[in-house]
C-alpha cells in the first residue's frame, strides 16, 4: 500500500496535462515547494475541480509517486473566489504567487511564506489599503522573509543610526540606508523621506497578522513603490508574467 502523507499548503500555480488532468505547485509548511499531478482535475465531477487552482489554501493529503507527488485528497480551508473578479487585484495576486514561487524551494519550511500569501491575498479583497501598497508590503516582507532585508534602522556605510532631523538617503547598490555623509560618495543614493522609512520598517518587521494595519499618504506611497520596486528588480533575475500585465494595465502598478 502507497504511503500517505499530509500538508498544509497553498496552490500557487496549476497548468493543464493532457485532457482532463492538471500539475498544481503547492508551498506547504512540511515540504516546502512541491509539484503534484491531479489526476482528473478538469473533470467537472472531479473533486480537484475546485482544488486544483491558484490561492487555495488547505489540507492536501499525497502520494508520493516514481516522478512527483500525486493529489489523494483536499480540504480546502480557503479560496477566495471573489479575488478572480478583481481587476487589477487578481493580477496583484498571481504576482505574489509568482514571487513566492520564484523563491520557494524544496524541503524548506514554508509556512511564513504561507502567512504573508494569505495575509496579503486577503488585504487585496478589501478596499483598503490600496492595491499598491499591498504590494510594496508583500515585496519588501518577502525580501525580508528570504534573508534580503535591505538595511532600514542604521547606515550601511558607517553604522550611524540616524537621529531626528537627519537627512536620510537609500541606495539600492548599498542595499540599505546611508546617512548624508556617506551619500556623499555612493552614485545612487536617493533622498528618502522619514514617513517612507518608517513605513518600510513597520512592512519589514511588524507581526503578520497586523501587517495591513497602517496607511500612508500618497506621496509617501509613490515613494515607497519607486524605492522597493526597484529593490525587488534588481535582486531578482525573473521576468515575471504578471508585472507585466500590471504594467499594462496600470501604467504605474
Ligand atoms: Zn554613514
Amino acid at each position: 500500500m502507497r504511503d500517505l502523507i499530509q500538508v498544509q499548503g497553498v496552490v500557487i500555480s496549476a497548468a493543464p496535462v493532457g485532457e482532463y488532468d492538471k500539475r498544481i505547485v503547492l508551498l506547504t509548511r512540511e515540504r516546502g515547494k512541491i509539484s503534484a499531478f491531479a489526476r482528473g482535475a478538469r473533470r467537472l465531477n472531479s473533486p480537484f475541480m475546485a482544488a486544483a487552482n491558484p490561492f487555495v489554501f488547505g489540507t492536501f493529503t499525497l502520494y508520493e509517486g516514481r516522478t512527483s507527488y500525486n493529489l489523494n485528497q483536499v480540504s480546502v480551508s480557503y479560496q477566495f473566489v471573489n479575488l478572480a473578479a478583481m481587476q487589477p487585484g487578481v493580477y496583484y495576486g498571481y504576482y505574489f504567487l509568482e514571487l513566492a514561487d520564484y523563491f520557494g524551494h524544496e524541503g524548506t519550511d514554508e509556512k511564513e511564506m504561507m502567512n504573508l500569501l494569505f495575509v496579503s491575498v486577503k488585504a487585496l479583497l478589501n478596499p483598503r489599503p490600496d492595491d499598491r501598497l499591498v504590494c510594496c508590503a508583500f515585496e519588501l516582507r518577502t525580501m525580508a522573509e528570504q534573508g534580503l532585508c535591505p538595511e532600514l534602522s542604521r547606515c550601511v556605510c558607517c553604522g550611524k543610526e540616524p537621529e531626528e532631523g537627519d537627512l536620510l538617503y537609500f541606495s539600492q547598490e548599498h542595499h540599505g540606508i546611508l546617512c548624508g555623509v556617506c551619500a556623499h560618495g555612493a552614485g545612487d543614493a536617493a533622498r528618502i523621506s522619514p514617513a517612507a522609512l518608517y513605513a518600510m520598517r513597520y512592512m519589514a518587521g511588524a507581526p503578520m497578522s497586523r501587517l495591513f494595519a497602517f496607511g500612508v499618504k500618497e506621496e509617501v506611497l509613490l515613494e515607497l513603490r519607486g524605492v522597493i520596486h526597484t529593490y525587488v528588480k534588481k535582486n531578482t533575475d525573473r521576468r515575471f508574467k504578471s508585472l507585466r500585465i500590471l504594467e499594462i494595465m496600470c501604467e504605474k502598478y
